[in-house]
């Protein structure tokens, strides 16, 4: 079987595919313009979140069977249209949820006691003790919106580290023993943080603007490590500016990149470049887990 990788992969998962007996060509930096003319030579495609995979671009692709990606969401792949021509797509939902989870918790501890303003400060030679006094995150209430495997592992960890967790998700699988309402805004009254992992769908985008702010706790700390666009981040500046939402940590924008950076500027926002998944050990296990799944493919073609 001959597959083409799109985008930056280990190499550990390109040489056991290579092990396998797989033809494997290693094209990472194709452009969109290129991918027409190159596609249809393979029957098998990696892609991470560079490489989107359209409609447009299938249909130039008669006799591709397999598109995997390395990651969790599936958004930026045509998937109904593809498997309506018979292509098979697959992702690897775990591989990365330990390492977003911990991203997130780290993001709460730096909301709380001004890590990364007070290192600014101190960057600027300034001895600033008067500036960043913090909170404690034990005892506070966690709010996780989307109780899937990182929100769970979220809630995990706040409970761990003493934080009591409620959780709103319509269509949880089950409760993973924590606090559900069957109310967003429940939730949104009670929660001193709320943390966000759902993805970005029709229902879900928007779906914390001007009401449910107006809802939360005076105070509040927002962190977004799912996808930009379900916090309304015009609502999310005024929220912030206004005092009502005392911080948020974002690593998802509704455009990445940015193309207006004033919600990343304000002073009690910190941000990341959508680095949840960063890890030498998520990686590691998103490389090996897409090599499994286009060995296994392969061999359930013979
Ligand atoms: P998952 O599928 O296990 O969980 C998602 C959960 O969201 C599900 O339980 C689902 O029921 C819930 N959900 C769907 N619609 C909802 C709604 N309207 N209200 C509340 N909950 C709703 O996925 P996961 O592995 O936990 O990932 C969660 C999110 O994190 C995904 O959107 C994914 O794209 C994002 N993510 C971000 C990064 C990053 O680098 N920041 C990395 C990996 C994943």
């Amino acid at each position: 079987m001959k597959v083409i990788v799109c985008d930056k992969t280990e190499s550990e998962c390109i040489e056991k595919m290579r092990a396998a007996g797989l033809d494997v060509d290693v094209r990472d930096t194709v452009t969109p313009e290129e991918l027409p003319d190159v596609l249809p030579a393979y029957d098998g495609m990696v892609v991470r979140s560079r490489t989107k995979v359209r409609q447009a671009l299938l249909e130039k692709c008669p006799n591709l069977k397999v598109i995997v990606r390395g990651g969790v969401g599936l958004d930026t792949i045509d998937v109904e249209y593809a498997r309506s021509k018979g292509i098979a797509v697959m992702n690897t939902p775990l591989a990365s949820t330990d390492s977003v989870a911990e991203l997130t918790i780290g993001l709460m501890f730096a909301l709380a006691r001004s890590i990364v303003q007070a290192t600014a400060s101190m960057k600027s030679e300034k001895w600033d003790k008067k500036s960043f006094d913090g909170d404690e995150i034990g005892g506070k209430t966690l709010g996780v919106i989307g109780l899937g495997n990182i929100g769970k592992g979220v809630a995990k960890r706040a409970v761990a580290l003493g934080m009591s967790v409620v959780a709103y998700d319509p269509y949880a699988k089950d409760s993973g023993g924590f606090k559900v309402v069957s109310n967003l805004d429940e939730l949104l009254v009670a929660a001193d943080y709320i943390t966000l992992h759902m993805p970005k769908t029709s229902e879900t985008a928007g779906m914390i603007s001007k009401k449910q702010f107006e809802l939360m706790k005076n105070g509040v700390r927002i962190v977004n490590c799912g996808r930009g666009g379900i916090v309304d981040e015009v609502e999310l500046a005024a929220a912030l500016t206004s005092g009502k939402v005392a911080g948020a940590a974002l690593d998802v924008f509704a455009e990445e990149p940015p193309t207006d950076w004033s919600l990343v500027k304000l002073p009690n926002v910190i941000a990341s470049p959508h680095i949840g998944a960063s890890t030498k050990e998520g990686q590691g296990r998103v490389g090996m887990e897409v090599a499994d799944i286009m060995i296994n493919f392969a061999k359930s073609q013979k």
